[in-house]
């Protein structure tokens, strides 16, 4: 991946922060995306950098249109180009669907779903123009099979695997790829604050018995982000330990 620009939302930790090293260790230059956690994102940028890879830290609320808008006219201002574009920024506000607050269904599909039509929108102008790219969006588990307590979420997940398809079809004329990464459960920050008695239910239905890491989930969207991944496009990979085959 070699002089190839790639852009990774909430890249800060987690998920994103594994997929940031994984394309920096095979040759991409990595614009490591937050929106709160400034320092973490830049300690991800040292990270790289100390392998002997390229990154910068570069702060946006992937949900604000015109914030999204200014952040792709500065990449491109700067790089030139985008290659790769991992929509991973992504939070749960869990809760049943009869107590559910407003608020709290429009800020997860407003960063989950509409931020990464946001960054699509943004970035395929240039994509077009470069006759190239490569866009994964993380999806979930629970946007393919739903899951209880989680309305809001799976919903944004469930809408990145229709958003995903529609730019796939057009989109692929241009030589650029649209597919999601659909995750099962990951030991992140984001699952590390479900009760036990939860995680033990979750564990009881993946067959592998545990949950993945987010190197797991690194290794699918630097497939689908390589040259070998040319012919491949609408596609929705599972990395869930056979959770939901
Ligand atoms: P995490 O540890 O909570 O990290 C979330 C990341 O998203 C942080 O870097 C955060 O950055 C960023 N973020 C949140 N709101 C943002 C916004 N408005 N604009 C830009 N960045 C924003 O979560 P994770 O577990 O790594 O999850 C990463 C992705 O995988 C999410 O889309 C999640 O839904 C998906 N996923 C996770 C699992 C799992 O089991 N962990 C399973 C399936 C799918 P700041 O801290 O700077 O705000």
């Amino acid at each position: 991946m070699n002089e190839k620009i790639a852009v990774v939302t909430g890249a800060s930790r987690g998920i994103g922060r594994a997929i940031a090293l994984a394309l920096a260790a095979d040759g991409a230059t990595v614009v490591v995306n937050y929106n709160g956690s400034r320092e973490r994102a830049c300690a991800v940028v040292s990270e790289i950098e100390a392998a002997g890879g390229k990154a910068e830290a570069m702060g946006c609320d992937v949900s604000d249109f015109a914030a999204a808008e200014e952040f792709f006219k500065a990449v491109i201002g700067k790089y030139g180009r985008v290659d790769i574009l991992v929509n991973n920024a992504g939070i749960t506000r869990d809760g049943l669907l009869m107590k559910m607050t407003e608020e709290d269904f429009d800020r997860v599909v407003g960063i989950n779903l509409k931020g990464a039509f946001n960054c699509i929108r943004h970035v395929s102008r240039q994509m077009l123009k470069q006759r190239s790219g490569r866009i994964i969006s993380i999806s979930s588990v629970s946007g393919v099979m739903g899951n209880a307590g989680q309305a809001n979420y799976s919903a944004s997940k469930a809408g990145i695997i229709g958003l995903t398809k529609s730019a796939a079809r057009e989109l692929a004329s241009r030589s650029i790829t649209v597919n999601a990464v659909a995750p099962g459960f990951i030991d992140t920050e984001m699952t590390q604050v479900l009760p036990d008695k939860v995680k033990e239910q979750a564990c009881a239905q993946i067959p592998f018995g545990r949950f993945g890491r987010p190197e797991d989930v690194a290794e699918a969207v630097a497939f689908l982000a390589s040259e070998r991944a040319g012919y491949i496009t609408g596609q929705v990979l599972s990395v869930d330990g056979g959770m939901a085959m």
